[in-house]
């Protein structure tokens, strides 16, 4: 395991290789406080959470101000909290999830900004919306008070070689640039959110704005 010095020196050593224009996202299941303080130190700004359980007993130990995100499927007796927690939901893959998240929202007096999932390999198993439903929900949602897309996330398949991702994130990219140019009210695209440890060049490549790295910053999950 990674002690703190040698996180901090391994996250700004990748830190300095991405483009000005991508964010570094900490992908932080599984990771103790101190290792996501060393993040911190290094210069990362930006955490993503798989579990709101998992987010809050982190967050309580944190006085930074960073920005929390939820990257994994958020079930919808989650939502009230996830949205006291969160700065971000990346995983809206519902319209009826994104009117949950909006409601919430009201009752707590604040705005969130959400990306929404695509399931880029249509797998029968897998969470997100297949590209050809994404512009119907974006225009739902845009009739939203509280809740603002503000671009799109995407995992991808398991592949062998993350190679063979590109074809992926590339569709992803033209569904995002197809909703860019529909200019629809409350809807900002600014954030692609796509890229792991193995494949967030590819990524980048292809239009990433975001890269979410655990692995690679962190080390092996034990
Ligand atoms: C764990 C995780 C990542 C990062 O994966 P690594 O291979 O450890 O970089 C990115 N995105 C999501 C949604 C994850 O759950």
């Amino acid at each position: 395991m990674m002690e703190y010095k040698q996180i901090v020196d391994n996250i700004k050593m990748i830190a300095s290789t991405l483009p000005p224009n991508v964010l570094l996202e900490a992908a932080a299941k599984t990771r103790s406080v101190d290792q996501v303080r060393a993040a911190i130190e290094a210069g990362v700004s930006i955490f993503g959470y798989n579990y709101v359980q998992e987010a809050e007993s982190v967050k309580t130990h944190i006085e930074t101000n960073v920005h929390w995100h939820m990257i994994g499927h958020l079930q919808k007796n989650k939502v009230k909290k996830a949205v006291q927690l969160f700065d971000m939901i990346e995983t809206i893959d519902s319209l009826k999830l994104a009117q949950l998240v909006d409601r919430e929202c009201v009752k707590e007096g604040r705005s969130m900004d959400a990306l929404v999932e695509i399931n880029s390999g249509r797998e029968a198993k897998k969470t997100g919306l297949f590209p050809d439903d994404v512009e119907s929900l974006v225009r739902a949602a845009s009739n939203l008070s509280n809740i603002r897309i503000t671009g799109l996330m995407t995992m991808g398949p398991w592949v062998e070689n993350p190679e063979e991702l590109r074809p992926y994130f590339r569709e992803t990219k033209k569904v995002f640039d197809h909703i860019a140019a529909l200019n629809l009210p409350n809807v900002l695209m600014t954030h692609l959110s796509m890229g792991m440890s193995d494949s967030y060049r590819i990524a980048i490549e292809e239009g990433a704005t975001i890269v979410r790295l655990g692995t690679i910053l962190f080390g092996p999950r034990s």
